[in-house]
């Protein structure tokens, strides 16, 4: 097999601005590490607030003649990248597996979920209408027209370092705007090999820039401090996300905040036992756990409990942890030591109360950052698992007796981001639907991502969507014009 880094040669490992490929000023660069392995797989540029401003310079040149390219124009440059995207599949998830350590084949359904944005919104792209009215009092006429808010800056997370920046990329080129996306340092490669992929399907210079930075704060709020900035979107944590509010708050920038969560998924009774399991299997473990919609609290009515737990614990400790370029592996390489140790922290903690760890909660020697899947039950309501986002393979399975009760406990939490329901009553997964304090709900279904649908948060979990409609109007403003036919 080829080394993956093949598919992003040296010069395209440095900043993308405008329509160079170039170093950060100071010369300077950082390593990227493959988690599996913890060794390095390649230096990228360090960019200091002066590349960031060089980089918004070069979006800001370029936001007027791509605000005036046609839209069907800039439609057809998002199938293009769709369709090299699609085209190179392998090559770009065997990217992500390197820097990012999930399981190639879950690698794979990222490519295929980030590329569906640019199809999703090249189709947007030309139905971008304003609105023509007669005033409600007669006498003049009220005209609606849609225009680009700007250049955008995008501060994206490491988790799936395609499909974060996808979402936010292709809207606002659908729109007209132009970009300046600043990716996790720990997987900027993939966004690198993104921005070459739009210069080779004829993306103008300019419209899509990339600054890799070790000093994200520093480069972040410069760029949010100056004037040109019109819209920032962040995809992280929830404590960053606040941050970039406050600084935003400065600016009056237009802002979308896809933040961090603590899902609750619950399971009745009368689900179809097999659907839920399913469900949940997907909720908790794609990605590792590493995602912001995981379950991350599994509360199951007492009647089914013992068995669906049972079940579950037999299916997760099936699982089997590795490299994620291995044939077979399930479970690939946490990101980084940290969140090992917090995991362990988490399942420390949850033992401390009274918990009792039923398969898993025991780190293995390294190299490389692994986790075994992990249930727990007895887990009391103060454990700090069920308060906090686990990012990872572990899972507190907690029984309960009321819809009333399991309601008020999945929202006891600041994040609002996703709920999870299993039931074959109609009326009890409306009233769950109508009760859970979430931007968005899975009925029998433990997957909600999907390009065409608004994802996004509410709570401490976020402001705006991405995807479907909602997601190309984050990129609009509005200017109404008042007009007088004497
Ligand atoms: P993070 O620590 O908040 O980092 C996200 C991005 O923000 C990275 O690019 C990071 O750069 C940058 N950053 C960190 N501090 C910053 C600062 N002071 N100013 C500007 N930028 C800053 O989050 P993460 O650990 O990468 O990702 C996990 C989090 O993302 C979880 O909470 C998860 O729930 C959330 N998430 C949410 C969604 C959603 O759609 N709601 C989707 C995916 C993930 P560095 O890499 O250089 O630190």
């Amino acid at each position: 097999m080829s080394d993956p880094m093949d598919v992003l040669a040296p010069e395209y490992r440095r900043l993308r601005i405008g329509d160079t490929w170039r170093d950060a000023a100071s010369g300077v660069t950082f390593a990227v590490e493959d988690p599996a392995t913890g060794t390095t797989v390649a230096e990228v540029a360090d960019a200091a607030v002066v590349d960031g401003l060089a980089a918004l310079d070069a979006a800001s040149r370029a936001a007027a003649q791509w605000a005036a390219t046609p839209p069907r124009r800039r439609s057809e440059l998002l199938t293009a990248t769709y369709r090299a995207l699609t085209d190179r599949a392998e090559e770009v998830a065997r990217l992500i597996t390197l820097e990012m350590g999930k399981p190639l084949a879950e690698a794979r359904a990222e490519v295929a979920y980030g590329a569906e944005f640019f199809r999703w919104f090249a189709e947007e792209a030309v139905r971008v209408e304003g609105r023509y009215s007669t005033a409600p009092a007669g006498g003049y006429r009220i005209l609606t027209v849609p225009k680009p808010v700007g250049p955008c800056v995008f501060v994206t997370p490491w988790n799936f370092p395609l499909a974060m920046g996808a979402r936010k990329i292709a809207p606002a080129l659908a729109a007209g705007c132009t970009t300046v996306t600043k990716p996790a340092a720990q997987t900027p490669l993939t966004m690198l090999l993104l921005a070459r992929i739009m210069e080779e399907v004829g993306v103008p210079a300019g419209v899509v820039n990339v600054v890799t930075t070790k000093r994200a704060g520093e480069v972040v709020s410069a760029l949010l401090a100056d004037t040109r900035t019109r819209k920032v979107s962040f995809t992280g944590s929830t404590e960053v996300g606040r941050v970039l509010l406050r600084q935003a708050a400065d600016n009056v920038l237009r802002t979308s905040m896809e933040l961090g969560g603590n899902a609750a998924l619950i399971v009745c009774a009368d689900a179809d036992l097999d659907v839920a399991l399913q469900g949940a299997m997907v909720a908790k473990m794609r990605n590792i756990g590493e995602s912001c919609i995981a379950a991350n609290r599994i509360y199951v009515e007492e009647p089914v409990r013992e068995e669906f737990t049972k079940r579950f614990t037999e299916r997760m400790g099936a699982l089997v942890v590795g490299n994620g370029f291995a044939d077979g592996v399930d479970v690939g390489a946490l990101i980084d030591e940290p969140s090992v140790a917090k995991l362990d922290d988490l399942v420390a903690d949850a033992v401390g109360r009274g918990a009792r760890v039923l398969t898993g909660g025991v780190r293995p020697d390294g190299p490389g950052h692994f986790y075994p899947p992990t249930v727990l039950v007895d887990v009391p309501d103060d454990a700090r698992m069920l308060r906090e986002e686990i990012f990872g393979p572990v899972a507190p399975v907690i029984g309960f007796t009321s819809d009333d009760e399991v309601l008020a406990k999945a929202n006891d939490t600041e994040h609002g981001l996703v709920g999870y329901v299993f039931t074959r009553d109609l009326q009890r997964a409306l009233r769950f639907a109508e009760g859970l304090q979430t931007g968005m709900i899975g009925v029998n279904r433990g997957l909600i991502s999907d390009p065409s649908a608004p994802f996004g948060g509410v709570k401490q979990s976020g402001v705006g969507k991405e995807g479907s409609h909602e997601g190309i109007l984050e990129y609009l403003d509005v200017t109404y014009a008042a007009i007088d036919l004497p």
